[in-house]
């Protein structure tokens, strides 16, 4: 089964034995119809040849019928008997005469006459029957009451007749003969109606009757070959056609009819199949190749189809391979970037951090010195004056460490309900100096609804307060100096009321505090790293660069978010955006819409 199923794969030796099948069968189809046509050309030939020679020798018996009785009637004849009683005288009888010419007439006979017993004739109508006639073997010994004779005859003009005779009887002796010759023509005239050559034979094999088409066969020598009793032949050929012969028998008469059937009709039936069962085979064949050639597309697509399907089950593989191989680099590269950024980051920490305290640690250092040189000297005032400064430095490097404490470690503070004005009012408070050293002015426009959010008072604090420390010194910059936003504004001698506004507003659940400065506003770039921890634009002793990293965190922790932008008429604007606190947990702490203005001094 499995070598059937392997062989039948193979395209060129599945057509090969197809086709091969195919030309056997249309061989076996071609044999089968030809010698089926053939069969039943020569049966309908047959037949035919059957019909007609019944017919004709229907014709020849009916025709030859109408005189057969007439020398028996006429033998019976006193006028007849009259006269082969010996009178010499009777011949002229006219009665005799009368009665034999009528019935000539009204029989259709060619002639009748009446012979004695020696054959001499004794009276006649036409004179065609002769002595010689009278006298031949068919018709001149009649015996026994009513036997007929009965014979073809030659005539002396050489045509052809058919004579009966009958004994003339006086007593019980043979006293003459009646002969009647009956034409045959008219039997070959009804014959030519057949269409086909029909002509009798008698027992001499000599041609007596022949229609039209007969004649031309008579002289054949074939033909005449044929009708030897001893022939084998039933075929001529003439003119280019062949011709069987059917022979039948006409026992009353002693003749032998033949009809020449034409063989065209086998040869054409037989041409005529194989023309059909050639097309027949030819149209099987293109069909059967058609669909063969159908069935073998069919293979090789789907051969095709299951070879794509694993070439691209291959390259889907190795692509998944390659890509796995390309991520696990990423993730290396990503590795080694963070890696690469803590480090840079450390770095910069450590620049910065060793700054910011080697600056003050350096002040304290000549102060300290400084307040010695005064107390040896005694100038205790001034001595004082140093340790105070000294005082204020170690204030400011513990405020850098709790920066970096927050930074680090999440505090413990819990969120609470804290009312936003009392945020901002704090930081307001707490900036208060630096707002003033730079004299600008703040505008605080807060709407009517309860402020109440969800955060920890100390920290929201704190983040505002950077974002106004963060607004004054982009306000302080000078312009072109950080970036260059879309639509940035230029401060006009940094005088302008309204330098710094900061607006509350309350939408649904969410409550918003934006802070916008009039400032140069931040690139792109800077906007892509501002929330990162120690990025800043600031110099060294100015900004660690952890005040956005730290607020954002906070925000976050409390649910809410922190972001940037430039605003659209120019400067920075902040949003700190937090979860109201609900309505019904606390007094909703509605208050006076407050704008309030802190006049720069
Ligand atoms: P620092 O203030 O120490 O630089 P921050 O994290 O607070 O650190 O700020 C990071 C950077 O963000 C700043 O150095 C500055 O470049 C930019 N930035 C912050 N606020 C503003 C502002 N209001 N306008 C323009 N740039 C700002």
């Amino acid at each position: 089964m499995k070598r059937i199923a392997r062989l039948l794969r193979r395209p060129l030796l599945v057509q090969g034995l197809l086709f091969c099948l195919l030309l056997a069968l249309s061989a076996a189809a071609f044999w089968f119809a030809t010698t089926r046509a053939t069969r039943l050309a020569e049966t309908g030939i047959r037949d035919a040849a059957g019909e007609t020679l019944g017919l004709q020798a229907e014709t020849i018996v009916s025709q030859l019928d109408k005189q057969r009785f007439v020398p028996v009637v006429l033998a019976r004849r006193r006028e007849v008997t009259n006269l082969v009683s010996g009178s010499p005288l009777l011949p002229q009888d006219p009665a005799l005469r009368s009665v034999l010419e009528d019935t000539t007439w009204l029989s259709g006979s060619l002639d009748i006459a009446i012979a004695d017993p020696d054959g001499r004739i004794l009276a006649g109508v036409t004179g065609l029957i002769t002595e010689t006639i009278a006298d031949s073997p068919g018709l001149s010994v009649p015996t026994g009451q009513g036997r007929l004779g009965r014979s073809s005859v030659k005539l002396a003009n050489g045509k052809r007749a058919y004579g009966f005779s009958s004994s003339i009887r006086i007593g019980s002796r043979h006293a003459g003969s009646v002969i009647v010759l009956a034409p045959i023509e008219a039997i070959e005239r009804a014959w030519t109606l057949s269409g086909k050559p029909v002509f009798a034979t008698d027992s001499r094999q000599e041609i007596v009757a022949r229609d039209l088409q007969a004649i031309e066969f008579s002289n054949d020598e074939g033909l005449m070959a044929m009708l030897h009793p001893a022939s084998l032949a039933a075929e001529i050929e003439r003119d280019g056609e062949r011709y069987a012969l059917f022979t039948r028998a006409i026992n009353p008469v002693g003749w032998r009819l033949h009809v020449l059937e034409n063989l065209r009709p086998i040869a054409e039936a037989r041409n005529q199949a194989a023309l059909i069962s050639l097309l027949g085979a030819a149209l099987l064949m293109v069909a059967a190749m058609g669909l063969a050639n159908r069935w073998l597309n069919r293979i090789r697509q789907i051969r095709l189809e299951r070879a794509n399907a694993i070439r691209l089950e291959r390259t889907v593989r190795e692509r998944t391979r390659e890509l796995s191989l390309a991520n696990e680099r990423l993730r290396k590269t990503q590795q080694e970037l963070v890696q690469a950024g803590k480090l840079a980051a450390l770095g910069q920490m450590s620049a910065a951090l060793s700054h910011e305290f080697n600056q003050p640690l350096a002040a304290i250092r000549s102060y300290a010195d400084n307040a010695a040189q005064y107390l040896k000297r005694g100038r205790t005032t001034e001595a004082e004056d140093n340790v105070t400064r000294i005082a204020a430095l170690t204030a400011r490097m513990a405020a850098i460490s709790k920066d970096l404490q927050n930074f680090a470690r999440r505090p413990q503070e819990r969120t609470m309900a804290v009312d936003l004005r009392d945020v901002i009012d704090g930081a307001l408070e707490l900036t208060a100096g630096r707002i003033a050293e730079s004299r600008a002015s703040v505008v605080v426009d807060l709407s009517d609804e309860p402020l109440l959010v969800r955060a920890g008072m100390n920290r929201l604090q704190q983040v505002v307060i950077n974002l106004l420390t963060n607004a004054l010194d982009a306000m302080a910059q000078p312009a072109g100096e950080t970036g260059s936003g879309p639509a940035r504004k230029s401060r006009r001698g940094g005088k302008t009321p309204a330098d710094l506004e900061i607006t509350a507003h309350r939408r649904d659940e969410r409550i918003f505090l934006l802070v916008r400065d009039h400032g140069p506003g931040f690139t792109a770039e800077v906007a892509e790293k501002m929330f990162d921890p120690f990025y800043t634009t600031k110099a060294v002793n100015q900004g660690l660069g952890l005040g956005l990293s730290i607020s954002y965190n906070i925000i976050r922790d409390f649910g809410g978010k922190l972001t940037a932008r430039n605003h659209p008429d120019g400067g920075a604007e902040f949003g700190i955006e937090l979860e109201a606190w609900p309505a019904d947990a606390a007094d909703s702490g509605a208050r006076p819409g407050l704008r309030q203005t802190v006049a720069a001094q």
